[in-house]
């Protein structure tokens, strides 16, 4: 399997794309403006069909992209709570970088927590991770060693909390309970920056000190 990773404008946003080279499939993770011309490209490259885009959670710079997978019907999945910010990204305009073509995406599946998914035969675990957003979820692909975590934890720091639908003591929770309880050794893909591991936040991330060996405290 290969993993594909764009960062991508306008404010450097991460979308994952694997690849199963051998069955012709491929899965994206998270949406940002481009990514539906990156994600062509490497389909025809690899001559793989897209089976389904899966969004970490609604912010207006991981779902820019959305509409358009929605109009080649690939089916898109996010938790529930986000589906507001997903279907109205107008609501996030305060935010948002001025200038910027606004589309509604569509949800077609939701995202739940604790409900096991197989992607590209893979099975992957859903982790509700609120905090940054209500309807922030990470994707645990347990045989991988990885997760895919979107804006909660980033190598050296963790989401931003200042945002509508945001509550810091909530994404700490979730950072120390659904991340934190991963084996050491995975790798984090966050939203945002380069890939780190569990154990190199749990050991060096200022904002994660205190919390234990398991994040039990
Ligand atoms: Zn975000």
């Amino acid at each position: 399997m290969k993993l594909r990773i764009f960062e991508l404008p306008p404010i450097g946003t991460n979308a994952y794309l694997l690849i199963d080279e051998e069955e012709g499939n491929a899965a994206l993770f998270d949406a940002p403006y481009g990514a539906s011309d990156e994600v062509d490209r490497q389909l025809e490259r690899f001559n793989a069909k897209l089976e389904g885009v899966w969004l970490t959670h609604g912010h207006w710079d991981h779902i820019l992209d959305v509409h358009r997978f929605n109009a080649k019907d690939v089916p898109v999945w996010a938790h529930e709570a986000d589906s507001f910010l997903i279907q109205h990204p107008e609501s996030m305009m305060d935010y948002m970088i001025p200038g910027i073509q606004l589309h509604p995406g569509k949800i077609d599946r939701f995202a739940e927590e604790g409900s096991v998914l197989t992607i590209l035969g893979h099975e992957v675990e859903v982790r509700h991770v609120p905090g940054h957003s209500q309807g922030s979820v990470a994707y645990v692909f347990g045989n991988g060693g990885f997760v895919i975590s979107g804006d909660v934890v980033f190598a050296g720091s963790v989401g931003r909390t200042d945002l509508p639908g945001c509550d810091h003591e909530t994404l700490m929770r979730s950072i120390r309970t659904q991340i934190l309880t991963l084996d050491d050794s995975f790798v984090i893909y966050p939203g945002h920056g380069p890939r780190t591991t569990v154990a190199h936040e749990r050991a060096l991330n200022p904002f994660l000190q205190g919390f234990g060996r398991y994040g039990t405290r």
